[in-house]
C-alpha cells in the first residue's frame, strides 16, 4: 500500500517522492475509493508499482501539459471511469455518473435513446455508439449549479478540462 497518500496534497508532484513533474513528463494517476467520494493520487515513473495498481479504483497514465496547454480530456478514461460506477453507491457517485453520460454524449461516444421511469426514479436510457451496448443512468435530478460543481470535481480527480 502506499503509506504516504493522506500527507500529499501537492499539484503536479509524485505521492512517495514529492518530486515535481516537469511539462511533457509522463506519470501515473489512481484514484482510492474513499468514503464515497475518490480521491486522486499521481506518481512518477519511477515510484509508480503496476503491482499496486489492483489496489486502486481505476489508473491511468497521464502526460504533464506543457505551461501553456489546456490539459485535454482523455476520452477512453472517461468511458472507463464510467463503466466502473455501474453500480454507484453514493450520491456522489451518482452525480459523477450522471455528468459523466452528459460528457460522453457531448463526445459523441454515448447517444441519448429516451427516458424511462419506475418506482419514483427517473433514468436516462443511452447508446455507446461503437459497440451498441446501452445502459441506464439514474437521473440524480441536480441543478444546473450542482452538475457545474461535479463537472469541475471530476475534471480535479481526472486532471482534464471537462
Ligand atoms: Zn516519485
Amino acid at each position: 500500500m502506499f503509506e504516504s497518500w493522506s500527507v500529499t496534497k501537492s499539484k503536479g508532484a509524485c505521492a512517495r517522492c514529492g518530486h515535481e513533474f516537469p511539462p511533457n513528463s509522463v506519470f501515473f494517476s489512481c484514484l482510492q475509493n474513499q468514503q464515497g467520494d475518490f480521491v486522486r493520487c499521481d506518481f512518477c515513473r519511477d515510484c509508480w508499482d503496476e503491482k499496486e495498481a489492483d489496489s486502486f479504483f481505476c489508473f491511468w497514465r497521464s502526460r504533464r501539459a506543457a505551461p501553456d496547454q489546456k490539459q485535454t480530456a482523455n476520452t477512453d478514461l472517461m468511458l472507463d471511469f464510467f463503466e466502473r460506477l455501474d453500480r454507484p453507491d453514493s450520491e456522489r457517485k451518482r452525480a459523477f455518473r450522471f455528468v459523466l453520460a452528459l460528457y460522453l454524449t457531448r463526445r459523441k461516444e454515448m447517444k441519448l435513446l429516451g427516458v424511462e421511469r419506475g418506482d419514483g426514479v427517473e433514468s436516462l436510457l443511452f447508446e455507446r455508439r461503437s459497440s451498441g451496448d446501452k445502459m441506464l443512468v439514474e437521473n440524480p435530478d441536480l441543478t444546473e449549479e450542482q452538475i457545474e460543481e461535479t463537472a469541475a470535481h471530476l475534471g480535479r480527480l481526472l486532471n482534464a478540462d471537462l
